[in-house]
């Protein structure tokens, strides 16, 4: 059984709030960060509720999960105030990430800003020693996200990581997250050359870091150096590769953590697509949602079918038409799923069903023929 989860938050009652939510969406795993991912301010450890956290996690047969580390720790900074507090901060993260039993933080290397990519990939290195020196005590692994290449920021190819471990003496603590939409954006064809991709990290890196999979769609074409996450099937990778990721017999014993986007015309009740995510990508739409669920999806699928529209060609082109025309995007800026949510909703085609219900049988739409046949 793969190990499908999402990001979840880790505010209030900390692990027991993660791992609640985590169970209501039907997830194997999940990732929190110990706090708010763009400052350092951290609760007491002891005070997040990790026995609770663990009792409902056992309940519910999750077991290895992830934390990753706060994105704006910058080991990659030249400034010695920076490197110094992503240094000291990265170690009590650490620290932390002990306590709460888990094996792996993942950790975006850094970024260079005015210098060049070899300084960052050395001023990281150097930090990397640092930080492990001072936890040699924990069993935590560090894991190095591969990145999409936005900006300055290091490990947007395989060749960046390997020379970064290269360069970081205890290096049997270091492994990797490979990120779908990041490698994406950075240039490598997992969409139709997966085995390759793969095989080009394993001579790099080697399949055995391999630690962790962050799962998301991309809201841009490959090589775009972007950064921008999608939802499963909403994006340019499509369902199918995402499956294909799922199920890759090199990949499927990891734990794979979706981070994509709350759903939603109005922000302040977007909701996430992970539930309908985790059935789809683990099969077990069926068991989760119910025979009238894929009597809706078939519904859906006839009625855009007698508009001749195909989801991936319609996804893709509005992407495209929002990247390429300014004018257009200016005159309607909607993203692909709020376009099939507007043509459902002006139809009534579910008057009975919420926002967040069209919108996951609109994930499993993506899916095509694979929801329908695969029950
Ligand atoms: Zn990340």
């Amino acid at each position: 059984m793969v190990r499908i989860g999402s990001h979840v938050s880790f505010s209030d009652k900390g692990l027991l709030n993660a791992a609640n939510e985590a169970v209501s969406y039907g997830s194997g795993t999940f990732m929190i960060y110990t706090g708010a991912p763009q400052n350092t301010r951290r609760k007491p450890i002891q005070e997040q509720y990790i026995d609770e956290g663990r009792a409902v996690m056992a309940e519910h047969g999750i077991g290895e999960i992830i934390v990753h580390a706060p994105y704006i720790v910058n080991l990659g900074s030249y400034k010695d105030d920076t490197y110094e507090l992503a240094v000291r901060f990265l170690q009590e993260e650490i620290r932390r990430t002990d306590y709460l039993g888990v094996k792996q933080i993942v950790l975006h290397p850094g970024a260079y800003t005015d210098k060049d990519a070899d300084y960052g990939v050395a001023r990281i290195a150097e930090g990397l020693n640092e930080v492990l020196e001072g936890v040699k005590d924990t069993n935590v692994h560090i894991a190095l996200e591969t990145m999409a290449g936005k900006g300055t920021e290091i490990g947007r190819s395989f060749e960046e990581l390997a020379s970064i471990m290269e360069q970081v003496e205890r290096n049997d603590r270091l492994t990797v997250c490979l990120d779908t939409c990041h490698v994406n954006d950075a240039g490598y064809d997992i969409v139709n050359n997966l085995d390759g991709v793969l095989d080009h990290f394993d001579r790099t890196v080697g399949l055995d870091r391999l630690a962790v999979i962050h799962l998301n769609d991309s809201k841009n074409p490959r090589g775009a150096a972007k950064d921008r996450h999608a939802p499963v099937g909403a994006g340019w990778l499509g369902f199918k590769t995402m499956y294909n990721v799922v199920h890759h017999d090199q990949l499927k014993h990891l734990p794979f953590i979706l981070e994509t986007p709350w759903i939603g015309k109005d922000s302040t009740s977007q909701r996430p697509m992970y539930e309908a995510e985790i059935a789809l990508l683990s099969d077990t739409v069926k068991q989760r949602f119910g025979d009238g669920f894929l009597s809706d999806v078939e519904k859906l699928a006839h009625f855009f079918k007698k508009q001749e529209l195909d989801p991936r060609q319609f996804v893709l082109s509005t992407w495209e038409l929002l990247k390429n025309d300014a004018k257009a995007k200016k005159a309607d800026g909607r993203e692909p799923m709020e376009r099939l949510y507007d043509l459902i909703a002006a139809e009534s085609l579910f008057p009975e069903l919420s926002e967040e219900q069209v919108n996951q049988r609109l994930t499993a739409w993506f899916a095509g023929e694979h929801v329908l046949t695969a029950v």
